[in-house]
């Protein structure tokens, strides 16, 4: 568009200029064959009153040195009877319609036609006739045009040049701020503020967007300190009607007010794994989750955590394949062990109507691997990676089975501070869930670990 704008701007300038310049050559022409004509006309009358034709013709043949351009000149005495004639060696005939017309001064094609009365004391005794050859104008326009499209061409490729430098700037900067909108979108993070000094309009946007990021950072802010208090000040009469419930539970024998009192229980023990859910989320977001990191045997603790489990469920077997053994880590036994009940309690509950819970674990590397796999409903393939951000529940799940949506975030924070990686995988039936843990340089390994491997 710029290159466009500039293009038709030079041509006007140009159109102008060259317009102007042959009209001013024209006048200059015109006004220089005139005062021929008039110096002609007063030389003429001499010859004409004695009817001196050579004298005549030698005044015009002078034409030949002065004014090279004069194609034809004439001098016609008051009869119309030409007197005098001059003809340039390649002239064709000279045209007279050009000067009945009554007009001095004549411009036709490639010509410029001059007329002068012969006057001797008021009394007309002939013309001057004088045709000139414009030949020269012509090279003036054809220069004129030729500078005319070298401007153009410099102003296109200038204006294409500036356009490019300017639109490349403007676009980097929006390039820029698209890219970080969309990291923003993807990772949830809104600790990003743009620096950009520009007072244009993508500056302003670029305002606008640091203001927006920093009201969505404040109000992020606010509410997880309003999370935090609020499960903390939740945290301690709910362990005190735990405790009387679990009082009263002992204590009553009847039916069904124990019944009562065991549904309660129960009620107040999901309150309360939600409530430290929350207050783990609180301590991530504010960078205070802390590990007790401690050697300990991580095949003993996946053994521990899958009698618990299975000492309660009624519906679902676990199995465990390939087991670990002896391995010793260097981690927060109480937090992993808080990622291997999650990940067995997902895999219980969203496979409802089936049987079967598959654990595996081996070291892989420098690694341990372990996996956690269900038959149930399964989680689409572009919901594997969002199911691990906070209060994030699939589609298939949200509506018919309870949950908050906060436990796989708190096992990503874990493993990850742990050095692991954690993720989900689609099976033909179900998932699975996996998650690494480095082994520790100084962590004890039993031999037969090794062997379990090969
Ligand atoms: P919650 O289970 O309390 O909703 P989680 O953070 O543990 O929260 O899980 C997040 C979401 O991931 C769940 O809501 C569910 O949609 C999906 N999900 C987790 N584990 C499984 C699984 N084993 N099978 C299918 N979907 C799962």
């Amino acid at each position: 568009m710029q290159v466009f704008t500039s293009i038709i701007v030079v041509s006007i300038f140009a159109g102008i200029f060259i317009a102007t310049d042959i009209k001013d050559y024209k006048t200059r022409k015109a006004n220089s064959v005139a005062s021929i004509a008039h110096i002609i006309s007063a030389n003429s009358i001499t010859p004409l009153l004695f009817q001196d034709n050579n004298e005549a013709k030698k005044i015009l043949t002078e034409l030949k040195n002065t004014s090279p351009d004069i194609v034809n000149a004439v001098i016609i005495d008051s009869a119309a009877k030409i007197f005098a004639i001059y003809s340039r060696v390649d002239a064709g005939p000279l045209e007279i319609s050009h000067f009945l017309n009554g007009k001095t001064t004549e411009f036709s094609g490639k010509q410029l036609f001059v007329s002068e009365n012969i006057m001797n004391e008021k009394q007309l005794m002939g013309k001057v006739l004088l045709e000139v050859d414009l030949s020269e104008l012509e090279a003036i326009k054809k220069s004129r045009y030729e500078m005319a499209v070298i401007l153009l061409l410099a102003a296109a490729v200038l204006s294409f040049l500036i356009a490019s430098i300017v639109q490349r700037y403007i676009s980097r900067r929006l390039l820029y701020l698209v890219d970080k909108m969309k990291q923003v979108s993807v990772t949830g993070n809104y600790n990003t503020t743009i620096v950009d000094n520009g007072k244009d309009e993508i500056g302003t946007l670029i305002r606008v967007y640091n203001n927006l990021m920093e009201q969505v950072r404040e109000s992020q802010h606010k509410k997880d300190e309003f999370i935090g208090i609020a499960s903390h000040e939740l945290k301690t009469p709910l362990t005190s009607i735990k405790g009387y419930l679990d009082l009263l539970n002992t204590m009553e024998e009847r039916q069904p007010n124990k019944q009562f009192v065991q549904k309660a229980s129960d009620s107040v023990t999901k309150l309360e794994r939600l409530i430290k859910d929350l207050l783990d989320v609180s301590k991530i977001q504010s960078g205070q989750l802390q590990l007790n990191i401690k050697e300990f045997n991580i095949d003993e603790l996946i053994n521990e955590t899958i009698n618990s489990f299975q000492m309660v469920s009624e519906s679902h077997t676990i199995v465990k394949e390939d087991g670990l053994h002896y391995e010793q880590v260097l981690a927060d036994r109480q937090r992993i062990e808080q990622v291997l009940i999650n990940l067995l309690s997902n895999a219980i509950k969203y496979s409802p109507g089936e049987n079967k819970v598959l654990v595996k674990s081996k070291r892989d590397g420098d690694h341990l691997l372990i996996q956690v796999r269900d038959y149930g409903i399964g989680i689409a393939k572009d919901e594997l990676s969002e199911i691990f951000e906070r209060f994030y529940r699939t589609k298939d799940s949200s509506v018919h089975i309870s949950g908050f949506g906060l436990g796989l975030y708190i096992c990503r924070d874990i493993i990850t501070r742990h050095g692991g990686t954690i993720w989900a995988t689609k099976e033909p039936k179900g998932s699975s869930f996996y998650f690494t843990l480095p082994i520790q340089q100084n962590s004890v390994t039993n031999p037969s670990s090794n062997n379990s491997n090969n």
